[in-house]
C-alpha cells in the first residue's frame, strides 16, 4: 500500500530508494538493473521493492477511504493543535 521502509525480512533500509525506483521504473527502464545500480544485492530486498504496489492514492478516490482518511487527519493533527476530539 504504502512504500517500504524497511525490508521485510532482512530489515535493511530501503524507503530512501523508494523515490528513484519507482521513477526509473516508471520512465521504462528494467527493474532489475534498476535495482543492481541503486545497490540492492540481497534477494529479499530486491523482492520487497519489486513487488511494492502503491494504491493509497487509487483507494483515496472512494468515499469510504477518504472518510476514513479524514477522520484519521482530524484525529492525529487536528486535535495535536488542539483541535476538537472526533469519535
Ligand atoms: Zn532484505
Amino acid at each position: 500500500m504504502l512504500p517500504p521502509i524497511r525490508c521485510f525480512t532482512c530489515g535493511a533500509p530501503l524507503g530512501h530508494l523508494w523515490e528513484e525506483y519507482s521513477r526509473r521504473v516508471s520512465q521504462g527502464e528494467e527493474p532489475g538493473k534498476v535495482l543492481d545500480s541503486l545497490g540492492v544485492r540481497r534477494y529479499c530486498c530486491r523482492r520487497t521493492l519489486l513487488t511494492t504496489v502503491t494504491y493509497v492514492e487509487e483507494l483515496a478516490k472512494y468515499p469510504v477511504y477518504a472518510r476514513i482518511r479524514e477522520k484519521v487527519v482530524r484525529k492525529y493533527f487536528v486535535e495535536s493543535e488542539g483541535g476538537d476530539r472526533v469519535s
